[in-house]
């Protein structure tokens, strides 16, 4: 039998829903699908333009994408639930415990998870703003928390393509579905965003309460945004193979699988923005008469 296509291969996906959890997930899952659909069909699609064919099953076919409920971090490692299927096809994790004791509902992580696949499947884009620096090109994150009903089911607020282009004023066009944004690369008070200089990755946070709660209560550990920072040049090296090690046919599998296998310490870094911190810390390379380092010669992010 011929291998299934690789997630790019120009069709829109199939996307399963897969209930491997042993916990109550608090929704019936078909309910929670349907007002999933019905997010994508009425919101998301007009804007991204991005369709995907979305049900629940036991058994997924091997050229379906999937999202899988699991207890939490540990269960995706003993199942062999990395960042792709064994066919090679985007998985996502929805983390139900987690979640839970995170306070957070698991129809928002759902949705959150579902709209960043779509866009990005491989978590591996970024936009470049004006500053210089490139954002990850994740659609729920920097709006994390902001969520409304469809149908008495809870789902994520989204960011437009809008949110990712700097030359827009504040203000001047819908950044978001809520219309809580009003800028590009705005991090909303509980949200947070991967932002990089090109060498390495780090969260940036608006809110200290967020950023603690971040640390402590809501575990990523095999989160999209983990394996972002595993894939820099700065990231932390890695040992190939290991647990996930089965279906490596490609380079690209063989890179996500490769970076879906770290647990890394979070780096805290508010948003840069209101508070005048910079995460990259440039001001530290003043030298003591006040004069700016000029680049030739150095690094100027020196991390
Ligand atoms: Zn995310």
């Amino acid at each position: 039998m011929a291998k299934p296509p690789a997630a790019n291969q120009g069709k829109f996906p199939t996307i399963a829903f897969v209930n491997l959890a042993t916990v109550p997930l608090g929704i019936d899952l078909r309910r929670l699908v349907s007002a999933l659909d019905k997010q994508l069909q009425r919101d998301f699609v007009p804007i991204w333009g991005y369709p995907a064919t979305l049900y629940v099953t036991d058994k997924p076919k091997p050229n379906e994408w999937q999202i899988v409920f699991l207890d939490d971090s540990d269960a995706a490692d003993a199942m062999g639930y990395h960042n792709l299927t064994k066919d090679g096809q985007p998985v996502s994790k929805v983390f139900v415990k987690t979640t839970i004791a995170a306070k957070q509902k698991v129809s928002v992580t759902a949705s959150h998870e579902l709209l960043e696949m779509l866009i990005d499947p491989g978590a591996q884009m970024w936009a470049q703003a004006s500053n210089g620096r490139f954002y990850a090109y994740e659609v729920c994150d920097a709006v994390e928390e902001e969520e409304y009903v469809i149908d008495g089911v809870a789902v994520s607020d989204f960011v437009y393509p809008s949110f990712f282009e700097s030359w827009h004023e504040p203000m001047s066009t819908r950044f978001d579905h809520l219309q809580k944004v009003s800028r590009p690369f705005q991090t909303l008070q509980n949200g947070y965003q991967v932002v990089s200089n090109g060498a390495v990755a780090r969260e940036v946070f608006s809110s200290g309460p967020k950023e603690i709660n971040f640390q402590e209560v809501e575990v990523r550990t095999l989160h999209r945004s983990e394996y972002r920072k595993e894939m820099m040049p700065g990231g932390t090296p890695s040992t190939p193979g290991g647990a996930a090690g089965s279906n490596a046919a490609t380079a690209h599998a063989a890179l996500l699988e490769h970076a879906g296998q770290f647990l890394t310490t979070l780096a805290a870094m508010r948003d840069p923005l209101p508070g005048g911190r910079d995460p990259f810390d440039l001001m530290a390379r003043r030298k003591p008469g006040g004069v700016r380092d000029p680049l030739p010669g150095g690094d100027p992010f020196e991390l």
